[in-house]
């Protein structure tokens, strides 16, 4: 019941499966991540009836609500606030007299949102520029991070693809130097060959076509935009040999347009993902590419409407037409947690039940990050998901951040400032748009109050304005 699929097993090498079975043990163990059990819990739990995993999340829910109750300041005023009482909580209208969790609230010094009794340094840290371009640090207590990964690693098995089996991917700032420890891991473990993209030129591409051959991965991963890209360089070159059972599209939106070219070139083998770095995964497809089923063991989603009425994932008339704001509630993170938190991305519910006969609630489509592709002047593609970090979170004092590129040696950055950005904020913005475009790229730096949105109402972090480019 793995959902797996049969002819994966001819990817199962001598180096994949020492990886299984000593390698990826040992680390897990290492790290105190081995955690089988949730495994082989989350394989049944896939199958349950809508009915129990409705019943399971509200319970959930309210053993979450209570220990925030109990041992966190920041929620319990909230819950006060507005009368509701975590013992009491009788139905899903109670818990949705919450208020919204957003990126504004977690602004702030992260640990101001940890739960008495967790400390920090055991807890799993994070940073990340979001969906909305709105940097934002959190933790994981160690509980939470060991579901997730068993989550992601459940979702993996159904596009095909087990930890240490040889993987491709389409990723950013792959070029940097990892200590030797965490190159053996790699090495022994992940079994991953990588075309950086912010290295999308001609050369790169034809370099990376090779290593694929030799290497004979039969899983590729990467951001929409570049899967897609990468597709027409195929294409374009004529390698016709060139084939995967699985590609695994995540970290923004994939469009009909480059799902259709991608699946014209490589079949029907494409697995759209969706997640963030707060949540980890947070929905995928199954094989029967049917929607978006949810991890709904660990995360509670809501989806509000323009009128903020909630639409309940078993609603009847659920699937209304309109995209509706995405709210999850992060049913394992007790040290630091998510309670009905808005992600920043618009989704739709998936009507009916899917092929697959899994009980996992679906979303048809999510409407999430959008970036453009950029070019350096030398004419190199850049990937807009993977810059997005390096001019975000490690730029102090950026509220919110645009890049536009309206000439091919010419950007301009919006930045949304607060009182933390000076001289050094600059200096960095300056040293990144160097680094990443090369020295030929000018720019200009344009301090505004707010970014606007695009007509669908999604913030966009990369916009490419060139003539004649896709
Ligand atoms: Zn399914």
């Amino acid at each position: 019941m793995s959902g797996d699929h049969s002819r994966g097993r001819s990817q199962d090498d001598l180096g994949s499966r020492l990886a299984r079975r000593v390698f990826v043990p040992f680390y897990e163990k290492r790290w105190g991540l081995h955690v089988p059990e949730i495994a082989s819990a989350l394989d049944q739990s896939q199958y349950w009836t809508a009915e129990r995993i409705r019943q399971t999340q509200f319970t959930a829910v309210k053993d979450l609500l209570t220990g925030a109750f109990e041992g966190n300041a920041f929620y319990r005023s909230r819950m006060e606030a507005v009368g509701v009482l975590p013992r009491e909580l009788q139905s899903w209208e109670d818990f949705e007299r919450l208020p919204l969790l957003t990126k504004e609230d977690l602004r702030g010094d992260p640990s101001d949102l940890i739960t008495r009794g967790y400390r920090s340094s055991e807890m799993f840290y994070k940073r990340t520029g979001g969906s909305t371009g709105v940097p934002v640090k959190l933790y994981w207590d160690r509980d939470a991070h060991r579901f997730k990964r068993a989550v992601v690693k459940r979702h993996d098995a159904w596009a095909g693809y087990v930890l240490g089996r040889k993987q491709a991917a389409l990723w950013g700032d792959t070029e940097k130097s990892y200590p030797l420890k965490e190159r053996v891991y790699k090495a022994l473990c992940e079994r991953t060959i990588y075309l950086d993209t912010l290295l999308m030129d001609e050369a790169h591409l034809a370099d990376f076509v090779e290593r694929v051959r030799r290497f004979g991965p039969r899983c590729l991963i990467g951001h929409a935009h570049s899967l897609f890209f990468f597709t027409e360089y195929v294409l374009s070159c004529g390698a016709d040999d060139i084939s995967f059972d699985s590609i695994i599209s995540t970290a923004e939106t994939l469009s009909a347009e480059e799902r259709a070219l991608i699946e014209g070139r490589f079949g029907a083998v494409v697995f759209d993902r969706y997640g963030c770095e707060e949540l980890s995964l947070v929905a995928s497809e199954c094989e029967a590419h049917e929607g978006l089923h949810l991890s709904a063991e660990g995360l509670y989603v809501e989806l509000i409407d323009a009128e903020g009425r909630v639409r309940h994932w078993w609603d009847d008339d659920a699937a209304a037409d309109e995209p509706a704001r995405i709210v999850v509630t992060d049913l394992t993170n007790r040290g630091m947690p998510f309670v009905r938190y808005e992600v920043g991305d618009l989704g739709k519910w998936a009507r009916g039940e899917c092929r697959c006969g899994r009980g996992l609630p679906r979303l048809e489509r999510v409407f999430g990050r959008v970036t453009d592709i950029l070019f350096a002047p030398d004419g190199r593609k850049i990937s807009g998901v993977s810059i997005l970090d390096t001019f975000i979170i490690h730029v102090p004092g950026v509220r919110q951040a645009q890049i536009v590129q309206d000439r091919l040696d010419h950007l301009v950055l919006r930045v949304v400032a607060d009182a933390h950005f000076d001289d050094d904020s600059r200096g960095r913005l300056d040293q990144s748009v160097r680094e990443i475009f090369g020295g030929e790229m000018r720019y200009d730096l344009d301090l505004v109050d707010r970014i606007e949105p695009t007509p669908r109402g999604k913030y966009q972090f990369t916009i490419c304005e060139l003539e004649g480019v896709d």
